[in-house]
C-alpha cells in the first residue's frame, strides 16, 4: 500500500513488516499514472513515493533519482524494476 507519509518527510524507511527485507534505498518504480521514486519492499511490494508526480519515461525518472527531485536528494544509484517503455497498468 502507499502511504501517505514519504519517507523523506519522517515515515519509517522500511515497510513496517517484520520479517520483512531493509530496502537498499529509493528506486524507480512504475505504476499506471506513470513512473515514480518511491521505497519498494521484496515482499510486500511499493510502499511510498517519494517524487513529486510522475515521470513520463522511466529514463526520466532515473535523471530525476540520480540528480534529486523536488522533495529530497539521494545518495543512492537508481534501480529499475520495470522494463523499459512498458506501463504497468
Ligand atoms: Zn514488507
Amino acid at each position: 500500500m502507499i502511504r501517505g507519509e514519504t519517507v523523506s518527510s519522517g515515515a519509517p524507511l522500511d515497510c513496517g513488516d517484520e520479517g520483512c527485507p531493509s530496502p537498499d534505498g529509493p528506486k524507480v518504480l512504475c505504476s499506471g499514472a506513470g513512473y515514480y521514486i518511491g521505497y519498494f519492499c521484496d515482499l510486500c511490494g511499493p510502499y511510498s513515493r517519494e517524487s513529486l508526480g510522475y515521470y513520463a519515461t522511466t529514463e526520466q525518472a532515473e535523471t530525476a533519482l540520480a540528480e534529486g527531485w523536488p522533495e529530497r536528494t539521494t545518495e543512492f544509484r537508481p534501480s529499475s524494476v520495470c522494463d523499459t517503455g512498458q506501463a504497468d497498468d
